[in-house]
C-alpha cells in the first residue's frame, strides 16, 4: 500500500485527506516522520517540498482555522459522547466555512472531521496508526474489537480513495454500452455489476472485485435508483422526453456523472433525458454542460449553481417529470447563518406536483427527513414507498460520529407528490 501510494504525485491529492499521511504524496506516517503545519496543526507533510507545494491552497484555510480557534475550543474533553463530539466538529467546520465565505472542499471538511485522534476514544496522545485503515488509535484501542469492525469498512474506503487518484474515473462506457432495456435481468446493484461488469472485474481476487464493484456502484447508484423507482414501482410514466431535477446537487453528483449513461438505455419509450442539477454547491466546481447520444437516445446534463426556488423562477426553468434529492441534508443552514436554506426549496418542490425521490445514508436520517418535510409543509405528507434501497452504493464514506462510515442512497422514500 505504502509504495503504491508514494508514486501517485499529482493534483488529485485534494480529493481526500488523512491525518496520518502526507497530504500531497499520501505517504503514510509509518517509517517517515511527518511534519505538522505549525500554524493550524491539522495537516501533515513528508517534508518542506510538499508543504510548499500545497501552501497556496492551504493558506486561506489555515488562517481561517486559527481565527475560529481564538473563540472556539476543539480540545476534546473526556466523557463527551461520539455524537456530541461529531456535532462539535460540524459546528467548527461551519464556522470555518463562514469565515472563508465559501463551502469547504471535501478534503478540508475531512481535515476537521478526521483529525489525528484515537478513532475510538478521541484521545490524542501516544497514537499509533493502522496501515490497513489509516486511522489512529491509542495504545488501548489499537488491538481492541472496537477497531476491527470499522477497520474493514475504513480499509475499503482507503483503497477506494487511493484508487481514485490512480484512475480518475472508471471506464464505464465500455460496459454500459451493452446495457439495453431488453437486457435487464438484474434485481439489485450486485446483480447489475455481475451481469454487465463481470468482464471488467478480475475474478481471481476477492479484494479487487470488492473494490471495483464499490467504485462502479458509486457511479451507478443514482441512475439505477431512479430507474428502479420508475420501472419496477411504476410511479412515473415513461414518455419520449423526460426531465429530471436533482435538487441540492453537490460534488458527489458532479463526480459521478458518467454513470448516467445507463439511464436512457434502460428505458424503452424514452428517447431523450434531461437531467437538471441544481444546487449552490455546484458554484465552486467548473462543470460543463454534458450532452451525449447513446443507443440513439440523447442524454443532457445541465447545471445551475443556485437554490431551487431561484432556479424555478429563472428563465432556464423546465418543468420536471420527477425530482430527486440524493442524500440531502435538509437541516443545513447557509454558511453559518441561522437561516433555513431548505424550507423555501421544499415549498417550491411541492408546487411542481410531481413525484419526489429522496435518498438517505441511514434509516434514522431517512426518518428525520420525512418529519422535516412534514414540519416545513405544515401537514403530514404521505409517501408511497419507503425501503432499504437495492441500488445503494457499496463505497464507504467516512463520517464523523459513531457510525464511522456511510453508504450513499442506502434508504429510499418516494412521494407521489407533495400535494394533499
Ligand atoms: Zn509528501
Ligand atoms: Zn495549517
Ligand atoms: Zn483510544
Ligand atoms: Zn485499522
Amino acid at each position: 500500500m505504502e509504495s503504491e501510494a508514494r508514486n501517485q504525485i499529482n493534483n488529485d491529492y485534494n480529493k481526500f485527506f488523512y491525518a496520518t499521511m502526507c497530504h500531497v504524496c499520501k505517504r503514510f506516517d509509518v517509517g517517515v516522520q511527518l511534519k505538522l503545519c505549525s500554524n493550524c496543526k491539522m495537516i501533515s507533510y513528508c517534508g518542506k517540498e510538499h508543504q510548499k507545494q500545497h501552501w497556496k491552497q492551504h493558506k486561506p484555510l489555515c488562517k481561517a482555522i486559527q481565527d475560529v480557534l481564538q473563540n472556539y475550543s476543539m480540545d476534546y474533553c473526556g466523557g463527551t459522547t461520539d455524537e456530541a463530539w461529531a456535532a462539535k466538529k460540524l459546528t467548527f467546520a461551519r464556522l470555518v466555512s463562514s469565515r472563508l465565505e465559501r463551502p469547504l472542499h471535501v478534503d478540508e471538511k475531512q481535515m476537521i472531521y478526521f483529525p489525528k485522534e484515537c478513532l475510538v476514544c478521541h484521545e490524542s496522545k501516544s497514537l499509533q496508526s493502522c496501515k490497513k485503515c489509516a486511522a489512529s488509535f491509542c495504545q488501548i484501542h489499537k488491538s481492541n474489537p472496537d477497531h476491527w469492525k470499522p477497520c474493514v469498512d475504513l480499509g475499503l474506503c482507503l483503497r477506494s480513495n487511493l484508487l481514485s487518484i490512480k484512475y480518475s474515473s472508471p471506464d464505464l462506457h465500455s460496459y454500459l454500452q451493452r446495457v439495453s432495456y431488453t437486457s435487464h435481468t438484474f434485481r439489485d446493484m450486485q446483480g447489475f455489476i455481475k451481469a454487465f461488469g463481470s468482464d471488467y472485474v478480475p475474478t481471481n481476487s476477492e479484494i479487487s472485485y470488492q473494490l471495483l464493484a464499490a467504485k462502479h456502484s458509486e457511479y451507478l447508484t443514482r441512475p439505477l435508483t431512479l430507474f428502479y423507482v420508475m420501472r419496477s414501482l411504476n410511479y412515473v410514466k415513461e414518455q419520449e422526453n423526460l426531465v429530471i431535477h436533482v435538487v441540492g446537487a453537490s460534488c458527489a453528483e458532479k463526480a459521478t456523472l458518467s454513470g448516467w449513461e445507463v439511464f436512457p438505455r434502460l428505458l424503452e419509450a424514452v428517447m431523450s433525458v434531461k437531467i437538471v442539477m441544481i444546487g449552490p454547491e455546484l458554484k465552486h466546481h467548473d462543470v460543463p454542460l454534458l450532452s451525449t447520444t447513446c443507443a440513439k437516445k440523447s442524454l443532457t446534463i445541465e447545471f445551475h449553481d443556485v437554490l431551487y426556488e431561484d432556479y424555478v423562477r429563472s428563465s432556464s426553468f423546465v418543468k420536471p417529470d420527477l425530482v430527486a434529492g440524493f442524500n440531502l441534508n435538509i437541516y443545513k443552514h447557509e454558511l453559518g447563518s441561522e437561516r433555513e436554506t431548505w424550507a423555501p426549496s421544499i415549498r417550491m418542490l411541492a408546487e411542481q406536483n410531481c413525484p419526489f425521490v429522496s435518498t438517505s445514508v441511514t434509516r434514522q436520517d431517512s426518518k428525520k427527513k420525512i418529519e422535516r418535510i412534514n414540519t416545513i409543509l405544515g401537514r403530514q405528507v404521505d409517501y408511497i414507498y419507503k425501503e432499504k434501497n437495492l441500488y445503494a452504493s457499496f463505497t464507504p464514506h467516512r463520517v464523523p460520529g459513531p457510525e464511522r462510515v456511510c453508504y450513499h442512497n442506502q434508504y429510499v422514500v418516494v412521494y407521489q407528490s407533495f400535494c394533499p
